[in-house]
């Protein structure tokens, strides 16, 4: 099992070596906060992090 890490374009938290959701491959394990989105098209912060798909995402990325 991967450590997982946050994608630094979307911020998105993966395992995988290339994000699934920007297909970016650039990580940090350098973030601040963690937030889980079960349903981005209710969630109001889902929106104003620009986020469209359910999942694991950091809060702020260096
Ligand atoms: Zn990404």
């Amino acid at each position: 099992m991967g450590k997982k890490k946050a994608c630094r374009t979307c911020k998105l938290f993966t395992e995988e070596d290339i994000c699934p959701l920007c297909k970016k491959s650039s990580f940090t394990n350098n973030f601040q906060g963690r937030i889980h989105f079960l349903d981005v098209k209710k969630s109001l912060v889902a929106h104003e992090m620009d986020v469209t798909l359910n999942g694991e995402y950091a809060i702020k990325v260096r």
